[in-house]
């Protein structure tokens, strides 16, 4: 391992974003931990092009709202030593405008985030800590600071998200870690096509584009490297402008 390398698990890895995330991380010689939670298929891909391209990567499955099942997978990745790069990227929408929501709808996209963020990040924290150096990288989404029509559940789940990373951040300064939201607005992937056509987009963000899950990934890349030491408790905008 180079010096800078460290483990790294992405949530949600096999996803658009989550992707792009453990490929970027791979190439600045992490171990990555491609974590999926349905699409098996998808996140060995994603190991298989890693490995191809020189990288170092598995793939690990795991819903992140069952408790035991997440903890029962993070142990046996702790027993080869602790994730120094986590990224809580995993996220789902489920939008419905308020009074149309049932309670479903509200749990799951809570469930996800909210109690996903505390299922993979408290098990992993302690190992951490013991290694004095850390990154815990959350993506959270312009919804949180905006609000957005349609999304009262999403935007709650990710404004919950990024209050978590601010107090996480205090506890955990003084031991080298930082914490850190990347709050992103309309990204090219699976999760935002059909939600905005190229009028939407051109009304709605003053770089008139789309953003992409590589421009993403290197902002993440950036806040889990050495050089953002200093960076911690931010929630980082990722949005053509937006906000
Ligand atoms: P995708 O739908 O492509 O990927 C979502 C990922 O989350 C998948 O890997 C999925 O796993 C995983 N996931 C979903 N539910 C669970 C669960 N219960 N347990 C474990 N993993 C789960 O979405 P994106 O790549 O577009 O989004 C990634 C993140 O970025 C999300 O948090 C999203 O909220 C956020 N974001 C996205 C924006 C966009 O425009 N795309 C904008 C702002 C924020 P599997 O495939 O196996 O089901």
């Amino acid at each position: 391992m180079n010096a800078g390398a460290r483990r790294a698990l992405v949530t949600g890895g096999s996803g658009g974003i989550g992707a792009a995330i453990c490929r970027r991380l791979a190439a600045a010689g992490h171990v990555v931990h491609v974590h999926t939670h349905r699409s098996v298929h998808a996140a060995e891909a994603i190991v298989a092009q890693i490995v191809a391209e020189g990288g170092r990567a598995m793939a690990v499955q795991f819903d992140v709202t069952d408790a035991a099942a997440t903890r029962a997978q993070l142990e046996i990745i702790l027993e080869e030593g602790p994730i120094q790069v986590l990224v809580n990227n995993a996220g789902i929408h489920d939008d419905a405008v308020f009074p149309g929501m049932s309670p479903q709808q509200w749990q799951r996209v809570i469930d996800v985030s909210v109690h996903g963020f505390y299922n993979v990040t408290q098990p992993l924290t302690l190992p951490m800590i013991r290694t004095r150096w850390g990154r815990i990288i959350s993506i959270s989404s312009v919804s949180a600071l905006l609000g957005n029509r349609g999304q009262v559940n999403y935007a709650a789940a990710k404004g919950a998200l990024n209050a978590a990373t601010k107090a996480l951040s205090l506890e955990v300064a003084s031991r080298g870690i930082t914490v850190n939201a990347v709050a992103p607005g309309i990204i090219a992937t699976q999760m935002s096509s059909g939600a905005f056509d190229t009028a939407a987009i051109n009304d709605i963000v003053p770089m008139k584009r789309a953003g992409k899950p590589e421009e993403v990934a290197d902002l993440v890349a950036f806040l889990a490297s050495t050089e953002a030491g200093y960076i911690t408790g931010q929630v980082i905008s990722i949005s053509g402008g937006m906000v």
